[in-house]
């Protein structure tokens, strides 16, 4: 072990020994993806689930639609490599069949119910 030079990354300039803020519980943004846009508003962190970027996490301003659209518009995390390109589809794919699979069931049921009182009612 060397200790002539410490491999410490700087600390921040100075600390406040007062009070330790280390949550801001009102979002889950981590603190360097808090960005401002143009429009001086704080672009919120946002995940993908489109293809070809399932999963991959950018910064979006809100007011990326309507008559004076804003094109703030950044990637946090790394292009996605094809294996999980593909995963992440087939993943997206998969949980939309079910969500349909799960709605046609309901109905179903709704029919199913309607002719349970169909049938009590004529017996
Ligand atoms: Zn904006």
């Amino acid at each position: 072990m060397s200790s002539s030079s410490s491999p410490h990354p700087p600390p921040s300039p100075h600390r406040r020994s007062s009070s330790t803020t280390m949550s801001n519980a009102r979002s889950s943004t981590p603190e360097h993806l808090n960005v401002l846009c143009a429009c001086g508003l704080r672009a919120p962190l946002r995940t993908a689930l489109t293809e070809p970027n399932v999963g991959r996490r950018f910064l979006g301003c809100v007011n990326y639609k309507g008559d004076n659209p804003c094109k703030f518009f950044d990637w946090v995390d790394p292009p996605t490599c094809d294996r999980g390109k593909e995963f992440g589809n087939s993943i997206v794919k998969k949980n939309m069949d079910l969500l349909k699979d799960v709605e046609d069931l309901h109905k179903q049921i709704i029919d199913l119910k309607k002719t349970e009182t169909e049938l009590k009612a004529e017996i």
